[in-house]
């Protein structure tokens, strides 16, 4: 992270010394081993998954830099950084996807900019084939409200399948206390969609956990959590919440769609 109370010029040092250091990950790599088949890495997540039933963040990670290193991806929606910034304690550098639909909130694209200016990571912007112009003349204007799931699926779910098969594992900020879909949510598990092991790293934190460990780690979180909005997404679908509310309860709100698909 920068640091703060620095001034514009040592900022902008240290922000050369992050493009630098970038580059030279960038660099180690291209250099990386293959990746492993579908069926070494299958046998890999059923051996965590039973390993670290009953682990921690820390002991997780650790494994998840050791075992794919290069090969991982993170994925994170700016609606905070902390996941990024757990990661990043064992894994400098690592690829951090961003799916950029094209329907995001002026705070999370800030927040997206923000997190690439002053952590040291790899942010990897993840576009859909179509433009918003463009799916608007293939499918109609407003998809998301006739046809969200066909939405979700052209703008996300396709996008980030494509995107993550040059990875081993991918690490997403899912958490057991998000809502009773996400209650059983494991430290690992096979990723049978997207062919590659998944990490939930943050599985047994609550949202208090979460924002204390914002606070004390100075990481960067989305403007618009403190204005009600705990679950973040694309702006048409994502609406505030009432204190006490289910934290999702503003996704694809009077809609019969609690996911985008990306963790079903
Ligand atoms: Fe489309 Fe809404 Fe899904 Fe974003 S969240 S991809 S706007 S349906």
């Amino acid at each position: 992270m920068t640091e703060p109370g620095l001034t514009l010029d040592e900022r902008r040092a240290q922000q050369a010394v992050h493009a630098r250091e970038r580059a030279a990950h960038l660099a180690s790599r291209d250099q990386r081993a293959p990746r492993r088949s579908v069926e070494e890495l299958h046998a890999v997540a059923t051996a965590a998954e039973k390993r670290f039933a009953r682990s921690d963040t820390d002991e997780v990670l650790a494994w998840v830099a050791e075992e794919f290193g290069d090969r991982t991806a993170v994925a994170c929606s700016m609606a905070d950084a902390v996941l990024p910034h757990v990661v990043a304690a064992h894994l400098p550098w690592v690829d951090t996807l961003f799916l950029d639909t094209g329907y995001h909130f002026a705070e999370t694209l800030g927040t997206r900019d923000a997190v690439e200016a002053s952590m040291r990571l790899t942010i990897v912007d993840v576009k859909p084939p179509l433009s918003v112009i463009e799916q608007d003349t293939e499918h109609g204007a407003k998809l998301y409200q006739r046809d969200p799931g066909l939405c979700c699926d052209l703008r996300k779910v396709q996008p980030l399948h494509d995107s993550l098969q040059g990875y081993e594992a991918w690490i997403t900020g899912v958490r057991r206390d998000e809502g009773p879909t996400r209650a059983s949510t494991p430290f690992v598990s096979w990723d049978d969609k997207n062919r590659l092991v998944k990490i939930n790293p943050l599985a047994a934190w609550t949202f208090d956990e979460l924002l204390a460990y914002a606070e004390e780690h100075d990481v960067i979180v989305n403007p618009l959590v403190s204005d009600g909005y705990p679950s973040i997404g694309c702006s048409p679908c994502t609406r505030r919440v009432a204190p006490g509310e289910d934290p999702r309860a503003g996704r694809w709100a009077g809609l019969d769609k609690t996911e985008c698909g990306l963790h079903s």
